[in-house]
């Protein structure tokens, strides 16, 4: 009896997490999610240069054609982050470096962040606390690469509220809802989640350029 090995697709990320989530859910898929790691390829210092673009689709482009190119395999990888309304779409790309270093050194970068973000809202009422989370997602193999892009629209609440999820979460209002993604379990924030729109979008990429040429 042969074994059937499903074809493999790295993640382009050093965290675990991401690429557990990802396989997570798309795990119907005949695929497997491998990790940079799982592929024992080292991590040098020219990884924390492959996201110097002010746009969240190049930079994912970015790390999707490095890791291919050092892989040879297909390659998905992500950019994310959240934009405010009042502050013109900030901190878009510099979601993760958003607060001052003093403050991260301070209080951790997650809260940190939080902190920073409410202190850039002081006075701003509830109808203009308008936010969105982006994500987007490219795919890149020998011959194509492809972006897909998902969204979700909340508002930023006045406190923190909640320990779920991370980042911005305590602070993240899903639109139509009162808790914060803090609040909500983690099944609501997985089916809505702009992360879970985007990973989703690939379903067709995948099945015609990795699962069927495999099966053929
Ligand atoms: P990355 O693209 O996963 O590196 O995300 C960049 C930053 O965006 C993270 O460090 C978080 O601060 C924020 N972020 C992205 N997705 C989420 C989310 O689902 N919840 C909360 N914060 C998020």
């Amino acid at each position: 009896m042969t074994e059937e090995i499903n074809p493999p697709v790295l993640v382009a990320s050093r965290n675990v997490h991401k690429v557990r989530e990802i396989g997570r859910l798309l795990s119907d898929l005949p695929l497997q999610f491998l990790s940079p790691d799982d592929l024992g390829l080292k991590e040098v210092e020219e990884e924390d240069e492959l996201e110097p673009f002010g746009s969240f689709a190049l930079n994912a482009m970015s790390k999707a054609k490095y890791f291919h190119s050092r892989s040879g395999l297909p390659t998905i990888a992500d950019d994310s982050g959240l934009c405010v309304d009042a502050l013109g779409g900030a901190p878009d790309v510099r979601t993760k470096r958003f607060a001052p270093s003093d403050w991260v050194e301070k209080y951790g970068l997650d809260e940190a962040n939080n902190r920073w973000l409410l202190h850039a809202l002081e006075g701003v009422p509830v109808v203009e606390r308008g936010a969105h989370y982006r994500c987007v997602i490219a795919l890149s193999d020998d011959i194509e690469h492809a972006v897909f892009e998902g969204r979700v629209e909340g508002r930023i609440a006045r406190t923190p509220r909640g320990d779920n999820g991370f980042g911005y979460d305590p602070l993240f209002v899903l639109a139509d809802r009162d808790e914060t993604y803090g609040e909500l379990p983690d099944f609501v924030k997985q089916a809505t989640s702009h992360r879970f729109v985007a990973i989703n979008a690939t379903r067709p990429w995948l099945e015609e350029r990795v699962c069927r040429p495999f099966l053929s």
